[in-house]
């Protein structure tokens, strides 16, 4: 990493230019930890409700066509996991750059796990009424995907300051 003021190299982590002075901030920074504070608090709100959820599911006796009850159950839990991992590797290295492509790596996994459970429930709803697309997991799911992309895309700036050397 270069200080954009001065020129200094500096080492990850820094919070600011040891020359100049100058503050330090990769530009993922804000949108890493926004995005993996949301992760967290989605996680934290699946974790209180996921069980009344499936229940709800269950009485309204759709959604369990093509995924059985337990594979609900999987998505919801595996989704939680998942959420506060993100969440809580976000927030932890939001401005430490070295971690940038960790970071990445999650992201893209969270985008293709969520997309997949979303993909196959649209596909499964038109063989009965699309407003069955439309329910709880879904919803998360799609609000994972958005949420994914923003922390995608806050890795991917902390990868090009380092990328700047
Ligand atoms: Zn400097």
């Amino acid at each position: 990493m270069v200080c954009l003021k001065c020129g200094e190299t500096l080492s990850a982590g820094l919070k600011f230019c040891t020359k100049c002075g100058l503050k330090i901030q990769p530009s993922g920074e804000r949108l890493l930890k926004v995005s993996g504070i949301l992760f967290i608090i989605f996680g934290v709100i699946g974790i209180t409700r996921w069980r009344s959820n499936i229940l709800g599911l269950i009485s309204l006796g759709h959604a369990f066509n093509f995924r059985s009850i337990l594979g609900t159950i999987t998505i919801i839990i595996t989704t939680i996991i998942l959420n506060i991992i993100i969440g809580i590797l976000g927030v932890r290295y939001s401005r430490n750059i070295e971690k940038a492509k960790l970071l990445k790596f999650f992201a893209i996994i969270a985008i293709l796990f969520n997309g997949f459970w979303l993909v196959l429930g649209f596909i499964d709803s038109f063989r009965f009424d699309f407003m069955y697309f439309i329910n709880f997991v879904n919803i998360i799911l799609f609000v994972n995907i958005i949420l994914s992309i923003c922390f995608l895309i806050g890795a991917q700036k902390n990868l090009k300051i380092k990328g700047g050397k």
